[in-house]
């Protein structure tokens, strides 16, 4: 039986080389559609709207949510985030699997929502390694890092919600493991009740015919 696609929520600490996995994720394997984010932040530089995110006004993005065209939205460092309802919809019924690369109160909220959906925290190996990956990326201000830094501490605290934790020291094999968790959860029965129902009613079926 073929499975349907499922919705993967990736979360980790800004830094943590989210953006960078998903990428090899979407270049390695073929299963895989990348939802795209509205925003009200303003583009970095070498950011183009509809690529990285859409770049939205608060007006137009809080319209959005009065349409209850998001399936979750939250503010992160004093901007709006949010994830479109219909092309998640689209893609998870053509049977690919669906990526949400978004922050701790979003991922909690599409998992209220829809219970079935994997998510999965990406960490670098230690808080050194990240502030280095911070200072390193050379796009945000030292208030910008520090305020990332202590957002981090807030969301380390939440953790345990996750179904799964990936440590991203090596792209090649962090990318490898997040395949490998998708797939396994693809097998589990929780993701599996109408392929259960089904196998369930023709057993029934046929051993009524046996008799
Ligand atoms: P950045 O400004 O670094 O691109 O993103 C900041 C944070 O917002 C990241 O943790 C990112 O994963 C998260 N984020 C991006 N898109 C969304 C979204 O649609 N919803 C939520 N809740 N968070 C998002």
């Amino acid at each position: 039986m073929k499975h349907k696609g499922i919705l993967i929520v990736i979360s980790g600490f800004s830094g943590a080389g989210k953006g960078t996995l998903v990428k090899q994720l979407m270049k390695t394997y073929n299963n895989y559609a990348l939802s795209i984010s509205m925003t009200t932040r303003s583009p970095r530089p070498g950011e183009s709207d509809g690529v990285e995110y859409f770049f939205s006004t608060r007006e137009n993005f809080e319209k959005k949510i009065a349409e209850d065209g998001l399936i979750e939205y939250a503010q992160y460092c004093g901007n709006y985030y949010g994830t479109p309802k219909s092309y998640v919809e689209q893609q998870l019924e053509a049977g690919k699997d669906v990526i949400l690369e978004i922050e701790i109160q979003g991922a909690l909220k599409v998992k209220e929502k829809l219970p079935e959906t994997l998510l999965l925290f990406v960490t670098p190996p230690s808080a050194k390694v990240l502030r280095e990956r911070l200072v390193g990326r050379g796009t945000e201000t030292m208030e910008v890092i520090e305020q990332r830094m202590s957002r981090a501490v807030e969301e380390s605290q939440g953790i345990e919600a996750y179904d799964y934790l990936v440590v991203n020291d090596d792209l090649q094999s962090c990318t490898e493991e997040i395949h490998q968790i998708v797939q396994s959860a693809k097998c589990a029965s929780v993701r599996n009740v109408e392929f259960i129902d089904q196998i369930r009613n023709e057993l029934e079926q046929l051993s009524k015919g046996d008799k």
